[in-house]
């Protein structure tokens, strides 16, 4: 069985999407250089499709960004305008023919769609397009979209976006590229990210603005949610296409998924999780010797811990950047390997400390429990973990790969169980409350999903969806983007 053991206790990413119009540049390495940007968004699949208003090329594969495009490819990636993906997927589903962008014939020409997110109505609006015979060649919802796009019989593809997003329930940020236009579109409670940029005079749309920054773009907006973005020759049109309502950002986007340097809802991601680690300390003081993060999620939040404490700062874990994402499964007595051919204790740092250990999120708790043993054995006299989310209690059912609920740790436990089962000296999660505090934002109501905490989900989830046995039994159906 192939499962990724190393990150077993947080969330796992989601996609990373962009697209651009720019005839007289070279679309398909800027697309690439923009993927690269995102990859820590999907590392099992890339993709780019691009197109010179005549034809349609699309180049996907598995494997990360650098992997599937090489000079080579590049070079036969000509075209004016391009779109571009990088997934991550569920075990099961991780396929090349899941890998996006997925292109369909309309109306004549052509469409290419990526998209992240996940739609909770999959099941029905594919059941409607197989009676009117369509065929799938993916287990995927971003082709079911691109399906009723590509259906749809008007002409302009702007009318086709009117009609066809309001019938898509759930999370959905996604690019789409016709022969002359690239356009984006965000669902109703801007589950997942979209912003507009700008490089020279042309536009181009990116999850992150890390995916701007690195091709010299200058971000010009955040898409609201419910909003359509049409990028051309003329520049860019936005329309608001469904009606918005309260924004609901996966708050998870500033507590891991996003890079540190990407800006969201106005506020740095670096800033914003450093005041969740000031804000852990104060809901949470202890007294220790050194504040210490989990590599490299949790650095961040324990600068912010370490300075609002008045404990001085120390990393203890050294993180090997090469391992792979994947690994596999091993047997129960090489399992702590696992753990150390990604973390090495730095025992001289740990010996006879009293350590307060920073990370972003506990799923399941298997890694945190290997990684407090590591740190007993390494010497450490107490290890305190302070968590900077509330405890995970309830699914996702957005496009984040959590685990069931009676799989989380903290599921029907109380905080000190949770300390207990990890054999951890303490553990501290952070409030709600404090945890909307440090966004710099606003509360849950006005800009968050948070939905993994509170069980309130933005967007209504259909009954047979929430039940673990349908979810299995549609786990190949219905994939992640
Ligand atoms: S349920 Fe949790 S992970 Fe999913 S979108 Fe909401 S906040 Fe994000």
């Amino acid at each position: 069985m192939m499962r990724n053991l190393l990150h077993d206790d947080s969330p796992r990413d989601e996609c990373g999407v962009f697209a651009l119009y720019a005839p007289e540049m070279d679309v398909a390495r800027l697309t690439f250089f923009a993927l690269f940007a995102l990859q820590h968004r999907g590392q099992e699949s890339a993709g780019i499709a691009v197109t010179d208003g005549a034809k349609l090329i699309v180049h996907k594969e598995m494997g990360l960004v650098s992997q599937v495009f090489q000079e080579e490819t590049l070079q036969s990636l000509p075209g004016r305008l391009a779109i571009g993906h990088v997934r991550y997927s569920t075990t099961g589903s991780s396929e090349t023919r899941n890998a996006q962008p997925f292109a369909r014939t309309r109306d004549g020409s052509f469409i290419a769609l990526a998209h992240n997110g996940n739609l909770v109505n999959t099941d029905e609006l594919r059941s409607s397009l197989l009676k009117n015979g369509h065929v799938f060649e993916s287990t995927s919802d971003t082709e079911v979209i691109a399906a009723l796009l590509a259906e749809h019989p008007s002409h302009d593809i702007r009318l086709a976006l009117r009609d066809v997003v309001p019938r898509l329930r759930g999370a959905f940020s996604a690019v789409l590229l016709t022969k002359d236009e690239v356009v984006g579109f965000r669902d109703p409670y801007g589950i997942r990210p979209l912003v507009l940029g700008r490089v020279g005079d042309r536009y181009c749309l990116a999850s992150e603005t890390s995916g701007l920054d690195i091709i010299g773009a200058r971000l010009v907006q955040e898409l609201e949610p419910g909003q359509i973005c049409v990028i051309n020759e003329d520049g860019y049109h936005i329309d608001q296409v469904v009606d918005r309502k309260r924004s609901a950002l996966c708050v998870f986007e500033f507590i891991y998924f996003a890079r540190p340097d990407s800006v969201m809802k106005g506020q740095t991601l670096y800033g914003a999780r450093s005041r969740m680690g000031r804000q852990l300390a104060l809901e949470s003081p202890v007294e220790a010797d050194l504040v210490s993060p989990v590599p490299d999620t949790g650095i961040c939040a324990a600068t912010g811990y370490a300075a609002a404490s008045g404990i001085p700062y120390g990393e203890t874990l050294i993180k090997n950047r090469y391992i792979g994402r994947t690994f596999i499964d091993p047997e129960p007595q090489v399992r702590r390997l696992g753990i150390r051919m990604k973390f090495n204790p730095l025992t001289s740092a740990i010996k006879g400390k009293r350590l307060v250990m920073v990370d972003d999120s506990i799923v399941r708790g298997t890694t945190t429990r290997a990684l407090v043993r590591v740190l007993f054995e390494a010497g450490a006299k107490e290890v305190h973990l302070r968590i900077t989310s509330p405890p995970i209690l309830y699914p996702c059912f957005y496009g984040i790969d959590m685990a069931d609920q009676d799989e989380f740790i903290a599921f029907g436990k109380s905080v000190e169980e949770v300390s207990r089962e990890l054999e951890a000296t303490s553990v501290h999660y952070l409030s709600l409350e404090g945890l909307m505090k440090a966004t710099g934002v606003g509360d849950e109501e006005s800009g968050f999903c948070a939905a993994c905490f509170t069980g309130k989900y933005p967007c209504e989830v259909p009954e047979k969806l929430r039940s673990s046995k349908f979810r299995l039994e549609h786990a190949g159906d219905v994939t992640k983007a």
